[in-house]
């Protein structure tokens, strides 16, 4: 199956300064060689802490930052070599809904006009055609016509977030990236959203890159799951296998912090023990060593390579 896209060595470093007053600088390896594909009308979840490279690679995916490595196919053409035709075509394949709809809405627009912003910027299409298609997405994300003429604080939450959503589809896009699209919303919006996502999913083919802190969102809604730990792949593989068995040290602390002590409590960020070192200086070795408990002398000297074990991908001297 031919991939709607595909990263392969996928990097973006940036330049930093080190301490409060300057100083030398130092290199952030926010998202470092990392490689994954995207299969039509699947979804790919990324997880990982705060500042494991979720959000970059988002951003690089979606072209808002150039890759300081590596590259991003697409149709089986690199990005960076496309023609300007070539461009605006994977810029209308590939869109994105955000975490917070409060903010991703113009307050001063009709909800005809934010839907239709990108049909009317990218394409010429007659006034009634535009009309027809913000019903039909209306239709879609299960809002009724006269949503057309309001404003976005005449709705809720989840129904913004179902607006921002048709918004996303109006270019009929083959890939939407999802950025925390319900850690905004009340629980009990969570599941209805999520649902329409993948209802849509289905009825259209469209493919996702699901970026969540919430694990059990993410196991629920994707085919496949990457775990990135300081800008790193550490674990690769199928979502519902990687997340009853995880292999990885830091995949399995991640999914045990992701349980509830009680079944009425809700975690959202799950909570490992110590802190993600500095992407400034990150561990030597293994990045994931001062806190796995199996770690050996070997680790803190030797990083180790993404290699297949058992139908996945992991990276730890555990699977040498
Ligand atoms: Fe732990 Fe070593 Fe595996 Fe890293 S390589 S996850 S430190 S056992």
């Amino acid at each position: 199956m031919t991939a709607v896209m595909e990263a392969k060595g996928l990097s973006k470093h940036f330049q930093a300064r080190r301490g409060l007053f300057g100083g030398s600088r130092g290199v952030v390896r926010a998202v470092d060689e990392i490689s994954f594909a995207i299969a039509p009308g699947h979804t790919l979840g990324v997880v990982g802490e705060s500042g494991c490279g979720k959000t970059t690679t988002a951003k690089l995916v979606l072209g808002l930052e150039a890759p300081s490595g590596g590259s991003i196919q697409f149709e089986g053409h690199d990005l960076a070599t496309l023609d300007t035709p070539g461009q605006r075509r994977y810029r209308k394949s590939v869109q994105a809904v955000f975490q917070d709809p409060y903010a991703s809405l113009n307050p001063r627009m009709r909800i005809s006009a934010i839907i239709a912003e990108p049909l009317v910027t990218n394409e010429k299409t007659e006034a009634v055609e535009v009309r027809q298609r913000v019903l039909e997405l209306l239709d879609l994300v299960g809002l009724p016509e006269r949503s057309a003429d309001l404003f976005p604080h005449e709705f809720s939450g989840g129904q913004r977030q179902r607006i921002a959503i048709a918004r996303s589809l109006v270019l009929s896009p083959q890939l939407v990236v999802l950025d925390e699209p319900v850690s905004a919303l009340d629980v009990s919006i969570r599941a209805q959203i999520l649902n329409l996502l993948r209802n849509l999913q289905t009825r259209l083919g469209l493919s996702y890159l699901f970026i969540a802190h919430d694990l059990a969102a993410v196991a629920h809604m994707s085919h496949e799951i990457v775990v990135m730990y300081l800008g790193k792949i550490v674990e690769s593989g199928e979502a519902r296998a990687l997340a009853l068995e995880p292999k990885h040290p830091y995949t399995k602390a991640l999914f045990a912090a992701a349980l509830p002590s009680h079944p009425d409590e809700r975690r959202d960020e799950p909570v490992l023990q110590g802190e993600v070192p500095s992407p400034l200086a990150p561990p030597s070795g293994c990045h994931f060593h001062p806190r796995c408990p199996h770690a050996t002398a070997r680790c803190a000297q030797e990083a180790p390579r993404l290699r297949a074990v058992e139908g996945r991908f992991v990276a730890c001297h555990l699977f040498d």
